[in-house]
């Protein structure tokens, strides 16, 4: 009676499929794990990852099965996600920076019946297997390895599985709220937590990333993911560029500036994507290089709040846009994305470089609020500061393996403490766990994390909340210098003045070697509260 349009699965597999015949030629430049570059192209991809699916049947692996990656960001493991979620399996990346204990915690409750794995991850591997109660196939990222072999008998090696597979394999056609892939949380306290995408919250992500006003992700771009693909789909890049038809630069182990700094110039990469301490290595390594010329025109920066200094230096000094974005491995991980609205192209430069430095507006398909203790919500006024959350098409509702819904009241909570403006510019002040609570007020260790990075001497600083006898928190801030440079407190503490008001002000600052990162290179403040956290005490 009515009219009516097509309906069809929203499928990875439509993806490189898509990848394959429209952009069938274009290149992914990816780096050895045993160091070199092979070039592969889309078209080379997509078949691959046809015969992978087909050689997972062919070992009985279908139907949902967990599919474990310990991988780099190379050309084996962008197959990987095509060839297993495309199949109707589930991608279970995992991130080989947690501890061993956490590792086979997650490929036990997972349960994973693969697990492929780079030679990186050999010896983790070994030491891990017995612990590992339902992988039945291990399988090397690899041409056939002698070397390998004799440490694992039992071992098998990429090349030689996908030989196995039909280069002509049909994906299969099934319901778009299918698992596709898996990722656990980092997991500060507690056992990690499995956030579980499906094909439809994978797709609706991806076109919100290519859109213009988000990452703008284009054919005409050479991409790079510095973000791991081990953490949060290397935040939904492989699958955007593949609907856009980008080419791809895969960086492999080398992660350092230099490394990156080298690649970026060789592949001419115009758009990297990572978190904020990968882009301070490559800072460095421009600044010893002594040359002010990239091919980069815009980088992606989140998982950690980016410096306003860090997003001048690239502007000013290499001229290359930075566009902060926030996301969490629960959001797949797009929440927000920084881009300037038309309205602003009339302020003078500075006011348009301050509101870049915001972690920006969500695209369609997410939605922002915060809220009070009580839940209730907050004026998107710029000004109250309130428990940040998130719903949408990519926002998870139950943890993988879990009963209840994480939802309060249809809404998912971040964990973070914000703002929101009336343009809905979102502005990241701390982790509520975090942020330190003097006297009754609110200081956010991400402000003044950012003004003492601005300072000349500084290479990098965590704040933390530190007991105190009157106030119950006061801020102390813990620095690293920059190399061959001198510095005291007074000078830091100094160059907090006319910035934030009196009371925000660090109490005192501890000098170290370096910051403990974890897993996603973020820094671990908890581990800096105990270690720290009784310093004013024993100083006053
Ligand atoms: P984890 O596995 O450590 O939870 P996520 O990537 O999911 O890793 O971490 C999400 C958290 O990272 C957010 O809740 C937020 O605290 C922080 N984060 C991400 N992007 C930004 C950003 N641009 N600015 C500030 N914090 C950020």
């Amino acid at each position: 009676m009515f009219g009516q349009m097509q309906k069809q699965a929203l499928l990875i597999s439509n993806l490189i499929k898509h990848a394959d015949k429209y952009h069938g030629t274009t290149t992914i430049a990816s780096v050895e794990t045993s160091g070199g570059m092979v070039y592969k192209t889309w078209a080379d991809v997509a078949k691959r990852a046809r015969q992978l699916a087909s050689a997972l049947e062919g070992l009985g692996l279908q139907n949902s099965t967990c599919c474990g990656t310990l991988a780099w960001n190379n050309h084996r493991h962008l197959e990987i996600y095509f060839g297993v979620s495309g199949g109707g399996n589930i991608c279970h990346t995992i991130n080989p920076r947690l501890f061993p204990a956490q590792l086979s915690y997650i490929i036990n409750h997972a349960q994973d019946k693969i697990l492929f794995f780079d030679k990186t991850f050999l010896p983790l591997v070994l030491a891990l297997k017995d612990q590992l109660k339902t992988v039945e196939h291990y399988v090397l990222l690899s041409p056939p390895d002698a070397e390998a072999s004799a440490q694992f008998p039992e071992l098998k090696f990429y090349e030689d599985v996908i030989a196995q597979g039909n280069a002509d394999y049909e994906w299969p056609e099934f319901d778009e709220e299918t698992a596709s892939s898996l990722c656990y949380t980092s997991g500060t306290t507690g056992d990690p937590k499995g956030v579980l995408y499906s094909h439809r919250s994978t797709l609706l992500h991806s076109y919100a990333i290519a859109m213009p006003d988000s990452m703008c992700l284009s054919a005409r771009d050479k991409i790079m993911p510095v973000v791991p693909m081990f953490h949060v789909n290397a935040w939904g890049v492989p699958y955007g560029a593949a609907m856009v038809g980008a080419s791809l630069v895969l960086p492999g182990p080398g992660l350092d500036g230099e490394s990156l700094r080298k690649l970026i110039d060789q592949e001419q990469v115009s758009l990297a994507l990572g978190v904020p301490t990968i882009w301070q290595g490559l800072l460095q390594a421009l600044e010893k290089s002594g040359s002010t010329k990239t091919s980069l025109k815009r980088t992606i920066i989140g998982g950690a709040a980016c410096p306003p200094s860090m997003i001048a230096t690239f502007r000013d000094r290499y001229g290359v846009e930075i566009i902060h974005a926030w996301g969490m491995t629960e959001l797949s991980p797009i929440g927000s994305v920084n881009n300037l609205l038309k309205k602003h192209d009339a302020l003078p430069l500075e006011q348009q470089w301050a509101i870049r430095n915001h972690q920006g507006r969500p695209p369609f398909g997410v939605e922002l609020r915060i809220v009070d203790d009580e839940n209730k919500v907050l004026p998107d006024d710029g000004k109250a500061q309130g428990n940040l959350q998130a719903r949408g098409y990519w926002v998870v509702d139950t943890y993988f393996k879990k009963e209840n819904t994480a939802l309060e009241d249809g809404w998912f909570a971040t964990g973070d403490v914000a703002t929101i403006d009336p343009d809905g510019y979102m502005t990241i002040r701390d982790r509520s766990k975090d942020i330190i609570k003097s006297g009754g007020e609110w200081i956010s260790t991400v402000e003044l994390e950012n003004i003492a990075v601005a300072h000349p001497d500084v290479l990098g600083a965590a704040a933390i909340a530190a007991k105190h006898p009157k106030w119950d928190e006061r801020p102390l801030l813990i620095v690293v210098k920059r190399e061959g440079r001198e510095v005291s407190e007074a000078s830091i503490l100094s160059f907090y003045e006319g910035k934030i008001a009196k009371w925000q002000i660090p109490d005192r600052v501890i000098f170290v070697d370096s910051l403990p990162l974890n897993a996603t290179g973020k820094l671990m403040k908890n581990k800096l509260r105990e270690e720290y956290g009784n310093y004013l005490l024993s100083d006053s």
